[in-house]
This record gives C-alpha cells, sequence and structure tokens, in this order.
C-alpha cells in the first residue's frame, strides 16, 4: 500500500511517515504544502491520504474540495485542531472519510488508516482470508491451513495488495506504484523476484495453488 501525508510540519509529517512504514509497511510520501499535496494526490494512485487542515498555499479544506470536484475517491483522514460539531460536518460533507483531532495518538492515527486503506478496497476486517489462507493485517501474520508462513518485508507488502483485491488482476505497475513511492521506475524487474518467493512459500507442498500468473496481464490471487 502506499500513502500521501500532508503535513507542513516537518518533524510530525516524519513520525507519520515512519511510523506507517515501519508498523504498517506502507510506502509514504509526504508533501509540504497543499498544492504539492493536490498534485500529488492528481498523479499518483494513493491507497489512502492524510491530509492536515491548516497548510501553506492551498488550505486542507481546498484540496479536498478539488480532489472531490474532480470525481477522485481516494479514502481521505483529515488532521484537524478543530472539533466542534460544525467543523466535523462541513468536513465530512466535503468528503473527508474519517478525521482525527489533534493532538492524537500515533498507534490511533495508524489503526484509522489501515481501516480507511481496506475500506477503500472493499475489505471490512483486518483478517483477510482467501480459501484456506489468512492474511492478518493487524499484525501481519501469514498463515495457510493453519501453518504459521514467515515473509520478507517486500513479500509480506505483495501479498497483503494481492489479498486485499481477491479475483482481480493486477498487473505488475499497479504492483510496483502502489508498493513504491516515488521512486518505483527503478524497481521494476524485481516484482517477479518476491512473487516467486510467495509462491514458494505459500504455494509449494499444497494441491491448490493459489498465486496465478497470467502472461502480458499480472497476477491473480484465488483457489
Ligand atoms: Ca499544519
Amino acid at each position: 500500500m502506499r500513502l500521501l501525508i500532508v503535513e507542513d510540519e516537518a518533524r510530525l509529517a516524519e513520525n507519520i511517515a515512519r511510523s506507517l512504514r515501519e508498523t504498517a509497511a506502507y510506502a509514504v510520501d509526504v508533501a509540504a504544502d497543499g498544492e504539492a499535496g493536490l498534485n500529488a494526490i492528481e498523479s499518483n494512485p494513493y491507497d489512502a491520504v492524510i491530509l492536515d487542515l491548516m497548510l501553506p498555499k492551498l488550505d486542507g479544506m481546498q484540496v479536498l474540495e478539488r480532489v472531490r470536484q474532480s470525481g477522485r475517491r481516494t479514502p481521505i483522514l483529515v488532521l484537524t485542531a478543530r472539533d466542534d460539531k460544525e467543523s466535523v460536518i462541513a468536513l465530512l460533507n466535503a468528503g473527508a472519510d474519517d478525521y482525527l483531532t489533534k493532538p492524537f495518538d500515533l498507534g490511533e492515527l495508524l489503526a484509522r488508516a489501515k481501516a480507511l486503506v481496506r475500506r477503500g478496497k472493499g475489505q471490512a476486517s483486518a483478517a483477510l482470508t482467501i480459501d484456506d489462507l489468512q492474511v492478518n493485517t493487524a499484525d501481519r501474520t501469514v498463515s495457510r491451513n493453519g501453518r504459521a508462513i514467515t515473509l520478507t518485508a517486500m513479500e509480506y507488502r505483495v501479498l497483503e495488495y494481492l489479498a486485499h483485491r481477491p479475483g482481480a488482476v493486477v498487473s505488475k505497475k499497479e504492483l510496483l506504484e502502489h508498493l513504491y513511492d516515488y521512486n518505483w521506475e527503478k524497481f521494476s524487474n524485481v516484482i517477479e523476484v518476491y512473487i516467486s518467493g510467495l509462491r514458494r512459500k505459500l504455494d509449494d507442498g499444497s494441491s491448490r495453488k493459489l498465486i496465478h500468473t497470467l502472461r502480458n496481464q499480472g497476477y491473480v490471487l484465488r483457489a
């Protein structure tokens, strides 16, 4: 998954980014003002955006309104200093999916961001089940038919993305765009390596293969 943080307080932005990268294994981009944030949202397929309200150039409300006016459904969580009823109603009506009042607990932000990501993909639970495969995104554990499977960080990222979209054909480009930050192009030859690692750990010894390759189209996770 790939998230964008739009926040002008550099230290706060860095804290959130580090937590999302280390605890949730997300790829994270940071924009330091509303204009840069809007540009980033318009040019990248983020799985969720964390948007501060008080920003230079364009404020968070303007960014939110422009994103929704352009028809984009990118899940957006707004960080706000105000929690009076009128402000919250205005935010939700402008198209925010969730909000958190400053100061907030980093653990709560993380849990809300994860919930936002999975709802954006049509998943309700943190525990994803595909046939006899279980992917628990809350604690990042994977098991198949009750057998615990140890994955590398990148193998997990690939699997988590596929598990959020079971049965869908996911192209290599889509994986790259959602698993890496700005520099994704230089990683274009490594996806096959992660897929073959996943296949070895998930499918070997099982009569039902779960990871399928569709030539020139991409990968599908299904029984
Ligand atoms: Ca701010």
